[in-house]
């Protein structure tokens, strides 16, 4: 576990509280803020009121979750924090919810409550009491929030009894809404917009689908607060009226879908106007429109929601991406969309807004999130064509991508404020397009020399590793021999080496068990390399010869008889096997009968094993 929040006695994995400029990066150092804030705000929601069974477990975590990330929003730009959350709901909780162990936040059963853990019941949990935020206000949740205080100071309660003190204390009933807490899956809203310049009315229908899942074949609709805005040609926000209004108010408005579907209608609408959809992610959601490149361009240069903007940016990446993986399967040249380069070059050239936006804007989309986004998973194809798009931006932006990279070093000493982390973050943005170009292993190298905190000597490693560059051997061996005697920095070692694309890495990854600071006892070691090998490197993992299924499963089965909890979380890396292909399956398939039928399997890993196999 990252820490947990005994009374008296928060516990801490060394990983979540110890920091120094030369061993901790940005990234940790917002880690670790996170995680005491989480556990001391687990005081109250966790400790003085509690939950009186394993079932409600989201009681605590989702809220204390929510007041986590709150409390980073307001200590760091809260417009990133908002990115990132939900980029990691997307990426872990979206395929839970789409896999073998889909499970409501608040479960109706569990074989071993230690797998129920989940991204669902944290973050998940967490969007959901955000849910009460956007559709109560700030002060209708904090009435909310107090009556829950006064009530149950000092009880066990259940999830019911939060709803209720948030319902009683606004005097609205919130039964419908309720329905989060029982029913899994992500729901699908598919948006349709209709303008009829002559009379101005702008028709917006909104429809909610939830996939059926393994554990519930029937879905009610639910209570989804979809914020939206439109934009107009010129890029400034409409002001909006509904139909029925008596004025136009505000840029963004709150729709409520609480049917299968409903159609609502802005009026005064008198020139074409650009739909910016799921505003500030108002729900965890998926939404399906049929966007156009110019459409998304046009939100990405001028969207004032920092969450849609973003968003715009991913998708088009995503699309992008995506043909090419068929352009790839097809036998075609694969290539790199004008719109892109053009929407990129526009993010480049952004002098005023926030460089840790400009930087979550320009990372592509991670190759597990665009994986969910296939039919059949072509792992192969994914890594190629991101591969592809990056080295055509890399070169086709390679002056304003290093003009961009030499501004903002920051010359001066080395500073961990917000502001100096955020131009960090895009430096190292920049670094990883540039790396693509003729200098880039020089570039990489000259990084790594001049930095004076780990978040830069990471960046520029990376670089060299990931390149295959001639000095990357040399680098990674001066790097062991400064950091070999402080264990959390060997794990940021070992995770890189683990995490480089391609099928060779796995011998690799062998060698370094047997390294004299990897330990399978020890469980931020086991994370660090069997962990982000399994979960982070698909090209790694899901070899063709199946050999990374093999030996991943060979480690479930050693970690099983030492670390039952950690060996169901690393058995879980097989969730998805029904989305490959049919070779690809048959061999996870087979790996998942190997450990089955292991003697003496704990209840925890066959719990996520044999959900996989059903
Ligand atoms: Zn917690």
């Amino acid at each position: 576990m990252g820490a947990m929040e005994n009374k008296s006695l928060n516990i801490f994995n060394s990983k979540y509280v110890l920091a120094s400029p030369d061993t901790a990066t940005d990234w940790d150092y917002q880690s670790i803020e996170g995680v005491i804030g989480h556990e001391y705000f687990h005081n109250w929601t966790g400790n003085r009121v509690t939950c009186k069974d394993w079932f409600q477990l989201t009681l605590k975590e989702g809220l204390t979750v929510f007041r986590d990330e709150e409390f980073s929003a307001d200590m760091q730009s809260r417009a990133v924090k908002r990115i990132q959350d939900v980029r990691d709901l997307r990426e872990r909780q979206f395929p839970e919810d789409a896999g073998p162990m889909a499970h409501p936040i608040r479960p109706d059963r569990y074989i071993e409550i230690n797998n129920f853990y989940t991204a669902t019941v944290y973050q998940k949990g967490a969007a959901i009491i955000r849910m009460y935020h956007t559709l109560l206000g700030e002060d209708g949740f904090q009435r909310g929030m107090r009556l829950y205080f006064d009530r149950h100071d000092g009880q066990a309660v259940s999830c019911d009894d939060f709803l209720a003190a948030m319902a009683d204390a606004n005097d609205t009933n919130l039964d419908r809404f309720g329905r989060w807490y029982s029913q899994s899956g992500t729901p699908e809203v598919t948006v349709a917009t209709e303008h009829d310049e002559a009379s101005g009315c702008y028709h917006v229908t909104l429809s909610q689908h939830t996939p059926p899942s393994h554990d519930q074949a029937e879905k009610i609709p639910l209570v989804i607060p979809f914020a939206m805005g439109l934009l107009n040609p010129d890029g400034s926000e409409v002001i909006l009226q509904l139909e029925g209004e008596a004025e136009a108010v505000g840029t963004t408005r709150l729709l409520i879908l609480d049917k299968d579907s409903q159609r609502f209608t802005f009026t005064n609408i008198h020139q074409p106007v650009v739909p910016s959809l799921l505003r500030d992610f108002s729900a965890p959601v998926k939404v399906l429109y049929p966007w156009s490149v110019r459409d998304l361009s046009h939100l990405i240069a001028h969207d004032a929601d920092t969450f849609a903007r973003w968003e715009a940016a991913q998708q088009l990446a995503q699309n992008c991406i995506l043909a090419q993986v068929q352009r790839r399967t097809d036998g075609e040249k694969m290539q790199l969309h004008p719109g892109l380069l053009d929407a990129f070059a526009g993010l480049l050239r952004d002098r005023e807004a926030d460089p840790a936006l400009l930087a979550e804007a320009m990372m592509l989309p991670a190759d597990d999130y665009l994986a969910e986004q296939m039919e059949v998973v072509d792992v192969d194809g994914i890594h190629a064509a991101r591969q592809f798009i990056r080295s055509g931006l890399a070169q086709a932006l390679a002056g304003p991508l290093r003009e961009r990279f030499t501004e903002l070093d920051d010359a001066g000493p080395y500073s961990k404020s917000s502001s100096a982390m955020a131009r960090r973050s895009l430096r190292n943005v920049c670094l990883s397009y540039l790396v693509k170009t003729g200098e880039g292993n020089d570039l990489a190298s000259a990084h790594l020399a001049g930095s004076n905190n780990m978040t830069d000597t990471l960046a520029g490693l990376r670089g060299l590793v990931f390149n295959n560059a001639p000095g990357a051997a040399t680098a990674l061996q001066a790097f062991e021999n400064r950091w070999k005697n402080d264990a959390l920095v060997m794990d940021k070692w070992f995770a890189m080496q683990a995490i480089k694309p391609g099928h060779e890495t796995i011998h690799e990854v062998k060698a370094l068990m047997e390294h004299p600071s990897f330990s399978i006892r020890n469980p931020n070691k086991v994370r660090s390399l069997i962990g982000a090998f399994a979960m982070l490197n698909p090209t790694g993992f899901h070899a063709p010869d199946g050999t990374g299924y093999r030996f991943h499963a060979d480690q479930v089965i050693a970690l099983n008889a030492i670390n039952p909890q950690m060996a169901a979380r690393m058995a879980s890396a097989f969730n998805r096997w029904k989305k490959y292909d049919e070779s690809r399956k048959a061999l996870m398939k087979a790996e998942l009968q190997r450990i089955s039928t292991e003697s003496g399997l704990s209840p925890d890993v066959a719990e996520i094993v044999n959900s996989a196999l059903k």
